[in-house]
């Protein structure tokens, strides 16, 4: 009878786990792809790949940089390894968004660089210490969890200097309800709130990943529109390669 039970759990957990790779295959599979770590945007930035997911790196001055997200693994190990190969020292960290792939890493990142801040939109801080789940298909699957991390407050529209460099923060809510874009030296990183296509198009997130898809869509128009075309020169995607921005192609989001 035990075996059987055990046949069975077995056989639904890998029913589960097939089911789940082949919807993250299908749902990334017509992204722009991810080059590996180095400069993008003629050296604005660095793409960190971690995997599937990619951070990034601000070049603040001096071989200083603030990062944009911590990447999926909790010894940050990639991230660190190009950091420390490079001699970057690591001021601080503005998180898009709380969802595991984008903040395990920031613990490991804020122990080699102890007085590295922390900074996320304020209304995503309620997910990222366990106030409040996420509302995504498979993102709420999981529950409210507290990443034990302790960020600053961010609001829309709010401009943090780090170095030589002014980060400014978009509030884009949809994908989850404190997403947040940052545009520093012309680049626009958009974390998950919206994907490169690989035939060029802006693609709106996920829906199992997303708290509200639709939103999402409205939040991308709207900053569309407030954005000025020789403000932004770059679009940082965390799942797709970056591109040369275009904010008519943000305004046509595919939904
Ligand atoms: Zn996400």
């Amino acid at each position: 009878m035990l075996k059987r039970v055990l046949l069975v759990v077995a056989s639904l957990t890998i029913v589960v786990v097939v089911g789940v790779v082949v919807l993250m295959m299908s749902i990334f599979a017509g992204n722009a792809p991810m080059p590996d770590s180095g400069p993008i945007a003629g050296g604005k930035a660095i793409l960190l790949k971690d995997g599937f997911v990619a951070a990034f790196a601000i070049p603040t001055g001096n071989h200083h940089v603030a990062l944009v997200d911590c990447g999926n693994d909790v010894e940050a190990t990639s991230l660190l390894t190009y950091v420390r190969a490079q001699q970057l020292v690591v001021d601080g960290i503005f998180l898009t968004h709380a969802h595991t792939d984008h903040i395990t890493g920031c613990a490991a990142i804020q122990r080699a660089f102890p007085g590295a801040f922390l900074a996320a939109n304020t209304l995503e801080l309620p997910t990222l210490t366990g106030q409040a789940p996420f509302h995504g298909l498979l993102t709420g699957m999981a529950g409210a969890k507290d990443s034990g991390l302790v960020a600053k407050p961010l609001h829309d529209g709010e401009e943090t200097i780090v170095g030589e460099v002014t980060v400014k923060a978009f509030a884009v809510p949809g994908h989850t309800a404190g997403s947040m874009m940052y545009l520093a030296n012309g680049v626009l990183f958009v974390g998950d709130a919206a994907n490169g296509g690989a035939d060029g198009h802006i693609e709106a997130p996920p829906r199992p990943f997303s708290d509200d898809r639709v939103q999402a869509i409205a939040s991308l128009q709207t900053l569309a529109k407030s954005l000025a075309a020789n403000e932004v020169n770059t679009f940082a995607f965390a799942h797709s390669g970056p591109m040369t921005a275009d904010l008519t192609k943000l305004l046509a989001v595919r939904p």
